[in-house]
């Protein structure tokens, strides 16, 4: 049989960094015997030995990165400083399960008729399977697997297939830090083998972060085999402009929220809502500010933008836009595959957006804007909930108090008021409708495997 290998290409000038090999039935089952036993002997740790070796992960993510972010820059494109920023938010999210895994384990007692004693408890329940993308390789991976191994649950990795590289170095992490492989283990494994894995009884749950086809997929077996998922999909996420908001500060938001990361965020500012007696004076600036955006080596510190992480998810946005435009969407700006070698797309912005249109029904996952013009505040609202998605939402106004009363008008997971949405260790991440259900981070991202035991002594 010939080898298989996953092969990662630097999306900015399409040299190969890094070839693989993946695992075949032999393979996978020889790492889920492995796995049998990392979870028996992790489980009985104490959680504080659980919490140490997770401040240690916490320290190597600090200590490493430039590694990391070397690494990630090269196999996805990401701009350099903004792995940085990455690694920043993923140690937060490794030492805040560190710290509180002790607290959220403890037992709690209850007062019950009848009961000499009654105690709820947490306790794992065995391996959960990571299913991971690509746009954010390090912060996606710790946010499942820092709450699981905190509870004692083993961790199983399956990342995207362009980012083996960045795999490869976030499972030496966990190993260096003392969760030795069958705690934490990287299986790389194609899309078409994860049924398998999810069938196999030490498998106690999946949690997929992705496209909504894939989280379709998963949730489907997992289903069949009456084990929990999480799920933490897609989102056309709204940014309202009301009327009193400063402009140039509206524009500044619009574009972090849009542009991070060339655009390949799940909470990225989508669709920028703005109501009309600003709308012209929007437009123009944020056309303005996107033309100066400066694109290039994403190892270069005065870029502001990189490369798409590949070629097809590129030659994909391309066709979205081709297709708005034909809708009816105005291109403003950009809209063009840039002539050299790599996943070059110029960023976009695209005006008289609205429903119906591809640029305001669908996920448009690159650097492109769609500005939607709003008649007024209920208008704005109506149009931000006019979606099968509801990940996140960002409202922008100088009156904070009615800028929030907005917010929470939205039918989303997470409501931000002049701040794009953000991760924060502490803060439930998710979505409600398409994007998703679970929840990651937080205390609530904490008991999404475990089980909850109820103790009742008469
Ligand atoms: P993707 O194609 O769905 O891939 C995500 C992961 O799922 C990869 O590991 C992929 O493996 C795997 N996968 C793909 N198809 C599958 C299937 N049919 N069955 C099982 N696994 C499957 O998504 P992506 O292009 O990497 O990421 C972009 C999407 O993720 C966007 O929709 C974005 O909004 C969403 N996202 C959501 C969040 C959130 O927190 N809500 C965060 C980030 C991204 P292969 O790589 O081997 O195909």
């Amino acid at each position: 049989m010939s080898r298989k290998t996953l092969t990662a290409i630097n999306p900015a000038n399409e040299k190969v960094v890094g070839e693989h090999d993946m695992l075949d039935e032999a393979g996978i089952a020889a790492k889920l015997d492995k796995t049998r036993h990392g979870y028996a002997e992790l489980r009985q740790l104490p959680v504080s030995e659980r919490a140490r070796r997770l401040h240690a992960v916490a320290d190597l993510i600090d200590e490493r990165q430039a590694d990391i972010a070397e690494v990630i820059c090269h196999e996805m494109g990401k701009l350099f400083r903004g792995v940085i920023d990455e690694t920043k938010i993923s140690s937060a999210i490794v030492r805040f399960y560190a710290d509180n895994a002790e607290e959220f384990m403890k037992s709690q007692p209850k007062e019950v008729p009848g009961a000499q004693k009654a105690e709820v408890i947490r306790e794992p329940m065995g391996a959960v399977l990571g299913v991971m993308p690509w746009n954010y390789p390090l912060y996606q991976v710790v946010r499942f697997a820092a709450p699981n191994l905190a509870g004692g649950n083993a961790c199983l990795l399956k990342h995207a297939s362009n980012v083996p590289g960045s795999a490869k170095l976030i499972t030496q992490l966990f190993h260096d830090a003392g969760f030795e492989e069958g705690a934490f283990t990287w299986l790389p494994v194609s899309a078409s083998q994860i049924d398998d894995i999810i069938r196999d009884p030490i498998v106690c749950g999946v949690t997929l972060t992705g496209s909504e086809p894939a989280g379709r997929a998963v949730a489907k077996t997992a289903g069949d085999e009456i084990k929990p998922s999480v799920l933490e999909l897609g989102g056309i996420d709204p940014l309202i402009v009301l009327d009193d908001a400063d402009i140039d500060k509206a524009v500044e938001l619009a574009i972090a929220g849009r542009f991070d990361n060339t655009g390949q965020s799940c909470a990225a500012s989508k669709r920028l809502i703005v109501v009309e007696p600003l709308a012209e004076r929007f437009t123009e600036r944020l056309i303005d500010q996107v033309q100066k955006m400066r694109i290039g080596d994403p190892m270069d510190a005065s870029n502001d933008i990189g490369p798409m992480s590949r070629k097809d998810l590129r030659d994909d946005l391309h066709d979205q836009v081709k297709r708005a435009v034909k809708a009816g969407a105005q291109l403003e700006t950009g809209g063009e595959i840039l002539d050299k070698p790599g996943a070059w797309y110029a960023p976009t912005v695209l005006t008289n957006v609205a429903p119906g249109n591809p640029a305001f029904d669908e996920e448009l996952f690159g650097p492109v804007a769609s500005v939607v013009v709003a008649e007024g505040t209920e208008h704005a609202i109506e149009l931000a909930n006019h979606s099968d998605y509801g990940l996140g939402g960002t409202v922008v106004g100088q009156d904070v108090k009615r800028a929030e009363q907005v917010a929470r008008r939205l039918n989303v997971g997470m409501s931000f008021v002049n701040q794009p949405t953000t991760p924060y260790a502490q803060l439930p991440f998710g979505g409600v409708k398409n994007s998703g259900y679970g929840r990651e981070q937080s205390e609530y991202g904490f008991g999404e495997f475990l089980n909850v035991r109820t103790v009742f002594v008469a």
